[in-house]
């Protein structure tokens, strides 16, 4: 194991395998691990230059393509991009979006890239976590524009917008939004929609896909002051809108960082992060106790059987915790 003053050394150099190892040690559940990590984390520099962008969208709408056509046109700019992944379904499959690496390999091959496949099992709050710590290692070693890509399922985009300074949520031309499976809910969270593929055949129907988005935005209540989302078409495939996407983005930041709102969300998900995570390990100390855990089980039969409401339930466990630790 590395000393804590190693890793922030390596850190600083932007060394890629103490990257590795150090995101490797906040995703351990080894408690000496984790101690260490804390000790970590709490050192770390903050980063307020740095641009965290989300983005979704159903599989196949063409997101590796994407983010490997961004990714190189960021190192080329100079940029040092990082991507990294919420992946809800690696709680089932113990697979994970980015373990394919093949599926951004110029990118991936990079000197000024890092792709960092999703931690693979846990629940998403953990997951979450861990991409949290990941994206501050990342920052603390140069990388200044850090990708976070989760697949379109609900859970995973509110989880990943808590994460991210601006959601991009790419879909595909033709089906209508219940075809792609997109639900009001995650249209919410985007502040830039791409609408990929549009190239050759698709062409038209990216256009009519633009307008369409354009006009549904506009009903939908702004997540920001200073900046009102936006429908752009893209080609992942051939560039083309690919450089425009990002001055879109560097817009948006820059009139989130004017007008305060950047720094305020920024601290607010900090905050939130805590509280999520607070909830869960208490949760998870619950967990380990047999004694609650039977005086639980108890409650939840009695509930089940029609005995008692699940509020009076919540009240019995109260009394019962405080009387334990009286
Ligand atoms: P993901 O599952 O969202 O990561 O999607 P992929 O990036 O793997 O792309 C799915 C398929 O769509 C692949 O066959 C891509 O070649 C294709 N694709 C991605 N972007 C474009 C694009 O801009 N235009 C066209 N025509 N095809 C694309």
């Amino acid at each position: 194991m590395l000393g804590t003053d190693k890793y922030l050394e390596g850190l600083a150099n932007g060394d890629r395998r103490v990257l590795a190892r150090a995101i490797t040690l906040v995703e351990s559940s080894n408690l000496q691990h984790q101690a260490q990590a804390h000790e970590l984390l709490d050192q770390l520099p903050t980063v307020p230059s740095s641009i965290r962008l989300g983005l979704s969208g159903t599989p196949g709408v063409g997101k590796s393509t994407f983010i490997e056509c961004l990714g190189l046109h960021l190192v080329e700019q100079g940029h040092k991009v990082a991507v990294l992944a919420v992946d809800p379904s690696s709680q089932r499959t113990g697979g994970s979006i980015l373990g394919d690496k093949t599926r951004m390999e110029r990118l991936a091959r990079h000197p000024m890239a890092y792709i960092r496949p999703s931690p693979s099992g846990g629940f998403l709050g953990g997951v979450a976590r861990h991409t949290r710590d990941a994206i501050a290692l990342v920052e603390a070693a140069g990388f200044d524009v850090v990708l976070v890509e989760t697949v379109g399922v609900g859970q995973s985009e509110t989880a990943v917008a808590e994460l991210s300074d601006l959601f991009v949520l790419l879909l595909s031309p033709g089906g209508g939004d219940e075809l792609q499976g997109i639900k009001r809910g995650i249209m919410e969270l985007a502040d830039l929609v791409a609408v990929n593929k549009a190239d050759g055949d698709l062409l038209p129907a990216a256009q009519r896909a633009v307008a369409d988005h354009a006009s549904a935005l506009r009903l939908m209540r702004p997540r920001f002051q200073a900046w009102q989302p936006q429908v752009m078409k893209l080609s992942a495939l051939t560039g083309d809108g690919v450089p425009e996407l990002w001055s879109l983005v560097e817009d948006a930041i820059g009139k989130l960082r004017d007008s305060g709102e950047f720094t305020r969300q920024r601290q607010t998900q900090a905050v939130d992060a805590f509280t999520n995570q607070l909830q869960a390990a208490v949760w998870q100390r619950f967990a380990r106790d047999l004694e609650i855990q039977n005086q639980l089980m108890q409650l939840k039969d009695d509930i089940h059987r029609g005995e008692r409401s699940p509020s009076s339930a919540v009240g019995d466990m109260l009394a019962w915790l405080d009387m334990k630790t009286a």
